[in-house]
C-alpha cells in the first residue's frame, strides 16, 4: 500500500497508520523540526505504513529524534517497540504512569485482550514489542520538550485513561488530542466519546476537555482521525456527549444491572447522533471498532459504580448526624 500523508498545519503532517489494514482509522503525526518528532505510532499492524510514510516525508532511519505518545493504549502505541527498533536514534516520551508498560507490555496486552478478545487483538493491533528501558523518558504535566526550533508541551489530560497526555506544538498552537475528546472520523458529523474501562472518569474527562480548549490556539488533531478547526464548538460537543452518554448509562442502571440492557439503552443514545444511509455504514463501523458502545457502556458503568461506592463511604465516615 502506498503511504498516505497530508499536511495539517505548517510543519505538521498526518500519516495514515492503516491500523489493521483500515484506512483513516488512526493517524500518527510528523512534526518537522531540527529534531524530527513523531507523535503516536499506531499499533503493531501500522509499523510498515508509518515507516514508509516517514520515508516518503524524507526522514531517514537515523534521523527521527523523538517519538511522543499521548497514551499507551495499543491503537496509539502498540507499534512503538518495533518502530523504535527501525529508528534507533529516537527517544520515546510517555507519561510516567505509562513508561513501565512500554518496557514490559505484558499487562498492557493482557488487559487489551480482555477488552477486545484474541482475534480482534491480532487483526487490529498485531504484535507488541517492548521498548528498551534506556530509550524511554517520561513527560510530566507542563513539561516542554525542545525539538529544535519548536517545542512540544505535555498537558495532563486524564479521564479516558489516567496516563493520558495532550500535546501542544508551540509554533502552530495545534493540540494533539489523543482520545481525550473522543473519536471524530472524517465524513461523519459525529463526535463519539471514548470511555473505556477500567479508568474512565467523567469529571476528569470534562476537565481535560477544558484544558485542551484553553491550550489550543488553532487546530485540534485527533488520533481518530485528522484535523478539526473549530476548537470551541468541538470542545462543547465533546463535553455534551460525555455527559449525555454518562446520563444514559446512569438512567439505565436505575432499573438494571444487566450489561446487555445497559448497552441497549446506550445504543439508542448513540443512534440519536448518527446519520443513516449506506455511505455512513463504513464510518459507523469505524466508530464501533474504535470506541464500541459495549466498551463505552462498560467503562461508564464501572465509573458510576466506583463513584457510588465512594459516596457511600463518605456518608459512613460523616456519621449519622450529617444527613
Ligand atoms: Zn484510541
Amino acid at each position: 500500500m502506498e503511504p498516505v500523508t497530508f499536511e495539517v498545519a505548517p510543519g505538521v503532517t498526518a500519516i495514515d497508520t492503516f491500523m489493521g489494514g483500515r484506512e483513516r482509522y488512526t493517524a500518527a503525526y510528523l512534526v518537522t523540526a531540527n529534531q524530527p518528532t513523531l507523535v503516536e505510532t499506531g499499533p503493531g499492524t501500522s509499523v510498515e505504513p508509518v515507516a514508509r510514510g516517514l520515508d516518503a516525508l524524507g526522514i531517514a532511519s537515523d534521523a527521527l529524534a523523538h517519538i511522543v505518545l499521548t497514551h499507551i493504549h495499543l491503537d496509539h502505541a502498540g507499534g512503538v517497540g518495533a518502530l523504535s527498533a527501525r529508528f534507533p536514534n529516537a527517544t520515546v516520551w510517555v507519561h510516567e504512569r505509562g513508561a513501565k508498560h512500554l518496557a514490559d507490555p505484558s499487562r498492557l496486552v493482557s488487559s487489551a485482550t480482555r477488552v477486545y478478545g484474541e482475534e480482534r487483538m491480532a487483526s487490529l493491533f498485531g504484535p507488541v514489542a517492548p521498548v528498551p528501558a534506556q530509550r524511554l523518558r517520561v513527560l510530566a504535566d507542563g513539561h516542554t520538550l525542545d525539538i529544535g526550533g519548536r517545542t512540544i508541551t505535555a498537558l495532563d489530560t486524564p479521564g479516558h485513561a489516567s496516563h493520558h497526555l495532550a500535546l501542544m506544538d508551540s509554533s502552530t498552537g495545534v493540540v494533539f488530542t489523543g482520545d481525550a475528546l473522543g473519536i471524530h472520523v472524517p465524513d461523519l458529523p459525529v463526535l463519539r466519546p471514548a470511555t473505556p474501562p477500567p479508568e474512565f472518569d467523567l469529571a476528569l474527562a470534562v476537565a481535560s476537555v477544558e484544558r485542551i480548549r484553553d491550550a489550543a490556539s488553532s487546530t485540534l488533531l485527533f488520533a481518530h482521525f485528522g484535523p478539526i478547526e473549530d476548537v470551541d464548538r468541538t470542545c462543547d460537543l465533546a463535553v455534551r456527549r460525555l455527559n449525555e452518554w454518562t446520563d444514559a448509562v446512569r438512567g439505565a442502571m436505575r432499573s438494571t444491572t444487566d450489561l446487555d440492557e445497559i448497552v441497549e439503552v446506550l445504543t439508542r443514545e448513540a443512534a440519536r447522533e448518527t446519520v443513516t444511509g449506506a455511505e455512513a455504514q463504513l464510518d459507523l463501523d469505524r466508530l464501533e471498532t474504535l470506541a464500541g458502545v459495549r466498551m463505552n457502556a462498560t467503562g461508564i458503568a464501572r465509573y458510576l459504580t466506583k463513584q457510588a461506592d465512594r459516596d457511600a463511604e463518605a456518608r459512613e465516615d460523616a456519621g449519622p448526624q450529617a444527613s
